[in-house]
């Protein structure tokens, strides 16, 4: 069987002011682009950027994966108006409008363990976070997972919005966590890729298809924009330059092999295929 993915989506568009996503932004290297980026991907006066957030649905080499799991229900979010206590179960709606349930995912992949990439990974039960999908095994960076671990218990606030207490720490604890390495095969055909930059050991995961590759690369880009300037980099990126390295090696890889990427953010259609384009790149 031909693999198959389906976008589910958590949240269909948020705005976010394009200096305060790209620190570095001059708008005026984007004129000229409004054709293709307004106004799935950026406000008509190109001062906002609109992005979603998404889930991939993976069904391939016999398995059936979700890649990121988003922000999630009821967590407590106070810092961030629009994740605290979401009440939306848009997700797990689109899961099942695709014939499935919680219990049919064998596999979730964490890209890596932000607030905003593993909300859905549990769900509220009798007052306490239980997996949201029981049967599967959640794919992740132990590195990462040791450095929030650190990080939360070092400090006496919530760190990464508490994600790792209500998203990370119950998988943990129920025995669901897979640790992985770059050049993991998590089925056939479907790679662990390491995507590092915007965090410190940032996974993607490859597919390998007949029409070309797929690869779902989380957050190492956030926003088409960066086609044109790969070199803007999220505010959110721990390793900037890193992060740019890493984003401008795996457009060049696209553009030269085809392969079709699969970001978390992006609106519209969700996935794209890319072009060199002198300096940079565009949409293929
Ligand atoms: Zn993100």
């Amino acid at each position: 069987m031909e693999p198959v993915i389906r976008p589910l989506i958590d949240e269909d568009c948020f705005e976010i002011g394009l200096n305060h996503i790209f620190p570095m932004a001059d708008a005026a290297r984007i004129a000229g682009e409004e054709s293709w980026l307004c106004p799935d991907h950026l406000d008509p006066a190109m001062e906002k950027v609109r992005l979603g957030m998404k889930s991939w649905l993976v069904r391939a080499g016999g398995r059936t994966i979700l890649v990121d799991t988003c922000i999630g229900q009821h967590k407590e979010r106070p810092r961030h108006a629009a994740w605290h206590r979401r009440g939306s179960d848009r997700l797990l709606r689109d899961l099942a409008a695709e014939g499935l349930a919680p219990n049919d995912i064998d596999l979730v992949l964490c890209t890596h363990l932000h607030a905003d990439h593993v909300g859905w990974n549990t769900r509220l039960e009798d007052g306490r976070w239980v997996p949201t999908f029981p049967r599967a095994r959640y794919a992740m960076s132990r590195r990462e997972v040791g450095d929030w671990r650190a990080l939360a218990a070092a400090s006496d606030v919530p760190v990464n919005h508490g994600a790792f207490e209500d998203s990370i720490l119950p998988v943990v604890d129920h025995g669901l966590a897979l640790y992985v390495t770059a050049g993991d095969e998590l089925a056939e055909g479907v790679t662990v890729e390491a995507l590092p930059g915007h965090t410190v050991e940032h996974f993607g995961l490859h597919l390998h298809r007949r029409e070309g590759a797929a690869l779902f690369c989380g957050d190492a880009i956030h926003s088409p924009i960066q086609l044109r300037v790969p070199e803007w980099t999220s505010a959110f990126c721990g390793d900037p330059d890193l992060a740019v390295a890493t984003r401008i090696a795996m457009l060049d890889r696209a553009a030269e092999e085809g392969i079709e990427l699969y970001p978390a953010h992006f609106r519209g259609a969700g996935s794209l295929r890319v072009r060199r384009d002198g300096n940079a790149f565009g949409p293929a």
